[in-house]
């Protein structure tokens, strides 16, 4: 870890005013801090302005009414982690994110904007020069794709995928929009946002059923999730009323797995969901954990969630 690189810090105290400080050029935005610090710290980006956006009174704010749960993206993962009348998955991917001290700093709009993860890219400044940088970040080759042009960091967020199964919608300063909007396929350039644009709320709309969300990580109580699975599941007389799943910690973006329609009406069919997830989650050589791994840990957190979240185990 290297010293912080100097930068002007700004505490805008409206959202206009950040959103105004946001466009300008080399301006990073900051909340809770703990997924970009520590990436400055390694030398990944030399901002010359940071945005905090603590002051804004605007995006702390919780409110529900009967269709439609709205959430501040100031809120904090510890209060999610401890909101009651919230969903569970959305709940308990708050909970899975990394440390209490950093659940007390980090925000859900952090946590949605988290910036994608490599083991050739999360690493100190001197390492990665004694490898000729990559593509994402100062060099021109992609060391886990050496032939390719595009940057296939994953996406590690945990909330992303709960809300996806949820069917949430993201609120920016500039538009409403399915969360499955505010990300792109690009390792290097994962989030849709125009400049200056700032996520404000997320929408969760009325749940249709039980929900849940797993992970698999390397150290059980701290770290990103290798392969995360949400799932928002209704069952009606044994079938499958409703299902929806989102996934994390494989491909570049968060995505909702398609092909579940398949299941509605049908009975819970864990095997074949296994499969469908095999096919779509498609990571590489990111992480020092095999591709293959964390490809068949996604099918299996997914075959798990189906059980327990249709035998009713999970609320
Ligand atoms: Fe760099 Fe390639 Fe990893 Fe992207 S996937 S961070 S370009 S090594």
């Amino acid at each position: 870890m290297i010293a912080l690189p100097a930068f002007r810090l700004m505490r805008p105290a409206t959202l206009a005013e950040a959103a105004r400080h946001a466009a300008e050029p080399d301006a990073r935005l900051i909340a809770g801090g703990t997924g970009l610090l520590p990436n400055l710290r390694l030398g990944l980006g030399k901002p010359r302005t940071l945005v905090s956006l603590d002051q804004l009174e605007e995006l702390r704010g919780i409110s529900h009414s009967s269709s439609l749960l709205r959430i501040g993206a100031g809120v904090t993962l510890g209060q999610l982690s401890r909101l009651k009348d919230i969903p569970d998955a959305l709940r308990e991917a708050a909970k899975s994110v990394a440390a209490p001290g950093h659940r007390t700093a980090a925000t859900l709009g952090g946590n949605l904007c988290l910036d994608t993860r490599c083991v050739y890219y999360n690493q100190s400044e001197h390492w990665r020069r004694s490898n000729h940088y990559c593509l994402k970040y100062g060099g021109e080759t992609c060391h886990v794709a050496p032939q390719g042009k595009k940057c296939r960091a994953a996406y590690s967020g945990d909330l992303a995928p709960a809300l996806l199964a949820l069917e949430a919608q993201v609120e920016t300063t500039a538009r409403v929009i399915p969360l499955e909007e505010l990300y792109r396929d690009d390792g290097a350039a994962h989030l849709a946002l125009g400049a200056g644009e700032i996520v404000v709320a997320v929408r969760i709309p009325a749940p249709k059923g039980r929900s849940g969300y797993a992970k698999v990580r390397g150290r059980g109580a701290i770290d990103y999730p290798l392969a995360g699975v949400a799932m928002a599941l209704a069952m009606r007389d044994g079938s499958i009323a409703h299902i929806r799943v989102g996934l994390t910690g494989t491909n570049s973006r968060p995505f909702v797995l398609s092909g579940t329609g398949h299941f509605i009406g049908g009975k819970p069919d864990e095997t074949a969901l296994a499969k469908l997830v095999q096919k779509q989650a498609g990571p590489v050589r990111t992480t020092v954990t095999a591709a293959d791994y964390r490809r068949q840990a996604a099918a299996i957190l997914a075959r798990r969630l189906l059980g327990r979240l249709s035998k009713g185990e999970l609320s």
